[in-house]
């Protein structure tokens, strides 16, 4: 364990043990992701915390990472059932080459919450494509709602509760179920 030098906020002695442990975050709609947490303890007034304030950016690396393979992930799906960068990018009006960029990483967190939105309701790709167009919207919920039932009608799941949520501890795999993509 490597001692770098700290003092402790509370007595400014620098009689500090630090101590090292692995912690675990979890991305929305993806995968854990690991990041070092660093704990201080001072020895002379016992004070505990985070004295170089060196965990928010542990945590944010390892976040940023988990985001860039998620959305990776997410594209490489979209791509795998024929929906084009060129086909995304031109019914959401992105400029040109904007999925390439974010395949490669460079991505807002605006970005992520459109993909996080397509890789739950991947219908709403042919609602852009339709200008949102208010009654071809409607169209499609009934539809997508029908097709949902009449697959669930033998195990309803009309109810839901927090019990039931969907684990995520493999990666997301989206646009698996070809249902849902109409005419695409
Ligand atoms: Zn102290």
């Amino acid at each position: 364990m490597s001692k770098k030098s700290a003092t402790c906020p509370s007595c400014g002695s620098n009689d500090v043990l630090r101590n090292e442990k692995e912690s675990r975050g979890r991305l929305t709609l993806g995968q854990e992701f690991f990041y070092k947490e660093i704990l201080y303890k001072c020895n002379s007034c016992e004070e505990e915390g985070d004295f170089n304030a060196e965990n928010d950016e542990s945590f944010l690396n390892a976040q940023k990472d988990a985001q860039a393979i998620f959305a990776k992930n997410i594209l490489e799906n979209m791509s795998n059932v024929g929906i084009t960068m060129a086909m995304f990018e031109r019914v959401f009006e992105l400029p040109a080459r904007t999925l390439t960029r974010w395949k490669n990483g460079d991505f807002s967190a605006s970005a992520l919450a459109l993909l996080r939105i397509v890789a739950t309701y991947p219908w709403i790709i042919e609602v852009a494509e339709h200008k949102f167009e208010k009654n071809y919207a409607s169209f499609v919920v009934i539809k997508i709602a029908a097709n949902e039932l009449l697959e669930q009608r033998s195990n309803p799941t009309l109810h839901y509760n927090d019990d039931e949520k969907t684990s995520y501890e493999k990666s997301v795999s989206i646009f698996s179920n070809t249902n849902v993509l109409i005419g695409a």
